[in-house]
């Protein structure tokens, strides 16, 4: 083991290494045929990624903001709705909702998981909101706007306790459109259908990232909408394309928000993998969770409940003094992130809502004491270990935990 080699906080050059030669021969095809957009390889990903996702429909497009922003305004979110999520997101998610006409406003996390606390949603639309009699839904007491939709978010890979949110969803008219964007392939036991249930096939209609960084990534941009309702689909079709029902015949404005053929195609070839990928790095996340045993009292390890199938897209832990451990790490050439520094209510764009520190308790505790640890299905144990150690070191604690394998 050499102690200067660096050690990454993500690799996106070795599975690419690994399969170069059928992701070159996708670009060759493409160039065989000039289908660019559209065609085959489109249609193809979307089967294969819907069959992933336990879905019966999915529709490429172009990133996952798009699909966000596309899943909300195919469910029928209208300007002046207000969309609920998480302030601890990243800010495509709120993007999408502003974009979509509607007002984004936040319920807390869950200290423990960080996604969404179905108790916090509940006391929001109990406390905050009144039900409009005709309609069934929620008006805010305030904005005197209806709670038209949520948006939980599966964050770090792990999924939002979905059964009462899907529940309250139900009693209250509301739309869920998941944020999948870091969960491809993550899956929750409900216990109301006592099943595990695919990330993406639990709401009205889910979103997905294959930005580089992801699980699933292209090697451009692209996204993805699933869903089980044909209508909702057929919206998504049209919005990316310009609102064409057929070539230059336009029954609304829409968007340039396609996924190109090259993408989906390197997709379909990546997508054979994921399921590998993720398994290692859910035993990636198990050798963290045993290695970092011996200072639990001085950070937060992530937490999955026995609902959860975490495919660890990052591997979270808290620590009150964060730059200090980061500066140490980086000092022994060790890579790490912050997911994310700022809460989105906390963020320049949304100052005109009004929120102040203080609002989202938790999800500001996250946002100040999180660092992202090398998280990839290519990473060695050793660097694991030299990671750990580095830690350990830091927090002056001698570790005599071997690396289990
Ligand atoms: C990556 C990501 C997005 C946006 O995806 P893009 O493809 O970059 O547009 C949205 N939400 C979350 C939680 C993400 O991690």
């Amino acid at each position: 083991m050499t102690q200067t080699e660096k050690i990454p906080f993500v690799d996106l050059v070795t599975p690419h290494k690994e399969l170069e030669n059928e992701l070159v021969n996708v670009f060759k095809s493409a160039l065989g045929t000039a289908s660019f957009i559209g065609g085959p390889l489109v249609e193809g990903f979307e089967r294969d990624f819907a069959q992933f996702c336990k879905t019966r429909l999915c529709v490429g497009v172009s990133s996952g903001t798009d699909a966000l922003r596309f899943a909300l305004m195919a469910a029928g979110v209208q300007p002046g709705d207000i969309v609920l999520t998480v302030p601890l997101t990243f800010i495509a998610t709120t993007e999408a909702i502003t974009q979509a006409g509607a007002r984004a406003d936040f319920v807390d996390v869950d200290p423990r998981t960080y996604t969404m606390d179905p108790e916090k949603l509940k006391e929001y639309l109990e406390i905050q909101c009144v039900l409009d009699q005709n309609t069934g839904q929620m008006i805010h007491r305030n904005h005197r706007k209806p709670v038209r939709a949520v948006i939980p978010v599966h964050l770090y890979g792990q999924t939002a306790d979905m059964d009462p949110i899907l529940e309250l969803a139900a009693r209250y008219k509301m739309v869920v459109i998941e944020d999948a964007c870091q969960a491809h392939g993550a899956e929750y036991f409900s216990k109301k259908e006592n099943r595990w249930r695919m990330a993406g096939s639990m709401g009205h209609a889910a979103a997905f990232s294959f930005y580089p960084g992801k699980n699933l990534g292209a090697c451009g941009e692209g996204g993805a909408v699933t869903t089980n309702d044909e209508a909702l689909a057929y919206k998504v079709r049209m919005l990316r394309d310009h609102g064409q029902s057929k070539k230059y015949y336009h029954d609304m404005e829409g968007y340039n928000g396609r996924l190109d053929s090259v993408q989906a195609g390197i997709l379909q070839v990546k997508l054979r993998h994921l399921a590998e990928w993720n398994r290692k790095r859910r035993e990636t996340a198990a050798r963290y969770q045993e290695l970092l045993a011996p200072v639990v009292d001085a950070i937060t390890l992530p937490f999955e409940p026995n609902w959860s199938r975490s495919i660890y897209h990052l591997y979270v832990i808290l620590i009150p003094e964060r730059d200090k451990l980061i500066e140490h790490l980086n000092g022994e050439g060790i890579g790490t992130g912050i997911h994310y520094p700022i809460p989105i209510h906390l963020q320049t764009p949304y100052r005109a809502l009004g929120f102040k520190e203080g609002d989202f308790p938790v999800s500001e505790k996250v946002a100040s004491h999180a660092v992202s640890l090398p998280m990839h299905a290519h990473i060695q144990p050793e660097h694991q270990q030299r990671v750990v150690d580095s830690m350990l070191g830091l927090l002056s604690v001698t570790s005599n935990v071997a690396v289990g394998n």
